[in-house]
């Protein structure tokens, strides 16, 4: 049966991070996008743990459903079936490795409570501050941290996180390393995946032959429920089991890992290299041959982005596709598509109201995945059926973000959706 897996999230306890993020609230938001397997996220975290255990049960197939005491009021239109648990963790590594200062964002996996609770004994023995934050800083390595999950549990998983950011990945220009080899040395054959993240998509990461066995899988990192499921992971299960999935990702076996889920990684801020102050942006390819890495406005050095980065590392041409590359699909949030149908913000109360009267209907992912351009429109109106039809199509416009400057991703062009809005007003 289809899956769809969103396996890094934050609780309310790490900073910056929405009070909802719990996990009743995380039951009902998996049930209205039509997510089957989420994590946890936190399991680091004393007083977030305490809470896992008192509203979570574990059924013996490593993942974990809440309680029904906690679930709250759902109508019965949304997915009926509860939402599968994964406990899981990110732990942010800063320490000196080979001359250099490294920081590294690290998700962990594991299969159940015991596990946990003896990485979190180990890191506690170390000194590790674990109550700081959700997500919390240690001292360890990457290689010793990833040492301490597997000698708690051979079958807990490491995952690099978010691989290309520039402070904080595997990849990352600022402090991490060229390859896994050079992080995780012999350990490294036990690092069977990492995550793209929202800066990169799985096209950017085919460009390395490093990368072929390893397994791109893509996850929301959200802080706010409205953000889960904006990347996932999308498998082919027979039974739903902690194990099934960790061999899904050990295997990459791509009869049974069909497809990733992504963000437009344009939208991002660092995406391409570029000066905000000067206006001026260009791909790395144009930086390196015509400005020599040189702001045509300022003279200063351009500020590289992500791409720059993956190029800086690939051994292959843009474009390049390896024989066992698992294939994805580029979507755009449903809350963002309707806020731009109807021109108004994300936040305001008509967006919303459209938002949930779809999802009352559908989950959000067979709104956006498998209904009918009609069946669409049935539940909203011709202009989302447009928007969500444009989408799959990659028929969208794309305004890549630098030096710290959002990107954009916009379904319809100025001219276009002026000429729907008064159609539309009588749709609504
Ligand atoms: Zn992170
Ligand atoms: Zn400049």
């Amino acid at each position: 049966m289809r899956t769809i897996l969103d396996l890094h999230l934050h609780s309310k306890y790490s900073r910056a991070t929405s009070p909802q993020m719990q996990v009743d609230t995380l039951d009902l938001w998996a049930r209205k996008k039509g997510i089957n397997i989420l994590a946890t996220g936190d399991f680091t975290h004393p007083q977030y743990l305490r809470e896992l255990k008192d509203k979570l049960i574990e059924d013996g197939s490593g993942l974990l459903h809440l309680k029904v005491v906690f679930r709250d009021s759902v109508p019965t239109t949304y997915n009926l079936l509860p939402t599968s648990f994964v406990l899981s963790g990110e732990i942010a590594c800063i320490y000196k490795d080979k001359g250099q200062t490294r920081r590294l964002h690290l998700c962990v996996l594991a299969p159940d409570f015991a596990t946990v609770d003896k990485i979190n004994a180990t890191l506690n023995k170390y000194g590790c501050n674990l109550k700081s934050d959700g997500r919390p800083i240690i001292g360890l390595s990457a290689k010793m941290l990833a040492e301490v999950c597997f000698e708690a549990n051979e079958n807990t998983l490491v995952i690099p996180a978010h691989a290309w950011t520039p402070w904080f990945a595997i990849f990352g220009s600022k402090s991490g390393y060229d390859s896994i080899e050079e992080c995780y040395e012999e350990l490294t054959p036990r690092i069977y995946a990492i995550e793209t993240g929202l800066s990169s998509d799985p096209a950017m990461n085919w460009r390395l032959s490093q990368l072929d066995n390893i397994t791109l899988l893509s996850n929301s990192d959200a802080h706010s429920p409205l953000n889960i499921g904006r990347e996932a992971n999308v498998f082919d299960m027979a039974e739903r089991t902690y194990d099934e999935m960790a061999g899904i990702i050990k295997s990459k076996d791509k009869k049974k890992f069909l497809y990733t889920v992504e963000f437009y990684p344009q939208e991002g801020r660092y995406h391409v290299n570029g000066h905000a102050k000067c206006k001026f942006s260009c791909s790395p390819q144009d930086s390196k041959k015509k400005y020599q890495n040189i702001c045509p406005v300022c003279k200063k050095e351009l500020t590289l982005g992500v791409e720059h980065r993956v190029d800086d590392l690939a051994d292959r041409a843009l474009g390049f596709k390896p024989a066992n590359a698992v294939p994805y699909r580029s979507l755009v949030p449903l809350h963002e598509i309707v806020a731009e149908c109807l021109q108004q913000g994300k936040a305001t109360k008509r967006a919303q109201a459209l938002y949930e009267k779809m999802l009352a209907q559908k989950t959000e992912f067979a709104i956006l995945l498998d209904l009918t351009r009609e069946e669409i429109a049935a539940i909203s109106n011709d202009l989302v059926a447009e928007a969500i039809t444009r989408v799959r199509e990659g028929n969208i416009v794309v305004k890549p973000g630098y030096d710290g400057e959002y990107g954009m991703v916009k379904v319809f062009n100025d001219a276009e959706i002026k000429k729907w809005i008064p159609k539309q007003r009588k749709l609504i």
